[in-house]
């Protein structure tokens, strides 16, 4: 069911809107990528220059801009900041912009941008790091659920097929893991990706697990095979598996698996 709101907004100022909120959360999200897997307080200190220590004034904190007129350097050091903040707050705006447009102003549109954001977190937390914290996965899962459970109108799920959902994705998963050690003796799977399709399953159902799993499997074994054709890797190396199963949650999200949609 789509659950319009009162003062619906047109199109472009809904996608304007869903954009500059991106960029705010995103630029959030890149406290959460840093600090989250280490441990430290979300909401204090304020951002400091990881070079010389010197706090990072809060009209040098707007998402994107800032960067582009600093030229990507600290005011104090001139310590030149990774590309990565800015990336990540496009890519956070961009995705919720893709979901107003697919979901309109919905209550979807809102736990969606939520789920979305979630995965940014974890995506480039898993890419550094190789974990997907629980707070992410198993947090996720816990909420995914709750929200499920409270009959709010115009929620994407209801608690039955949420509960199903995650009880196929984490089984599903963890016997795709336990298979994959079988196969190549190796501990490729970690347990972190087992929770993060608990929580997938929790917000799609088990038809979104199918396609999360099928997507997620194929291209972690294109990226396999070509890292160890080109650059040579050893089989031994490991890949983040999490950013491809954050990739099949979204081709599932932006119903480009036709077939469920029918
Ligand atoms: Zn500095």
């Amino acid at each position: 069911m789509m659950l319009s709101w009162p003062l619906e907004p047109s199109p472009a100022i809904r996608f304007v809107l869903l954009f500059v909120v991106g960029l705010c959360v995103g630029s959030f999200l890149n406290v959460v990528i840093i600090r989250l897997p280490r441990g430290r307080s979300l909401l204090k200190p304020s951002s400091r220059c990881g070079f010389c220590r010197s706090s990072i004034p809060t009209w040098m904190n707007i998402p994107v801009l800032s960067f582009l007129f600093s030229g990507g350097t600290c005011a104090r050091c001139g310590t030149a900041f990774s590309a990565r903040y800015p990336a990540i707050e496009l890519l956070t705006a961009i995705l919720f912009s893709a979901v107003g447009a697919v979901y309109g102003w919905s209550v979807q549109t809102l736990f969606f941008c939520l789920f979305s954001a979630s995965l940014i977190a974890m995506t480039f937390i898993d890419l550094e790091l190789r974990i997907i914290p629980d707070q992410i996965s198993l947090g996720g899962w816990l909420v995914a659920l709750l929200l499920s459970a409270l009959n709010i109108p115009g929620y994407p799920i209801d608690f039955f097929s949420a509960l199903m959902g995650s009880i196929s994705g984490y089984l599903t998963f963890w016997l795709v893991s336990r298979a994959f050690l079988a196969v190549t003796q190796e501990e490729g799977l970690g347990g972190g990706d087992v929770k993060l399709m608990g929580f997938i399953g929790a917000v799609f159902g088990w038809k979104g697990v199918l396609t999360t799993i099928l997507v997620g499997n194929i291209l972690g074994a294109l990226v396999g095979v070509i890292s160890i054709l080109i650059y040579k890797k050893s089989k031994r190396s490991p890949i983040p598996f999490g950013p491809f199963l954050a990739i099949g949650a979204l081709v599932h999200l932006f119903q480009l698996d036709l077939m469920w949609w029918i």
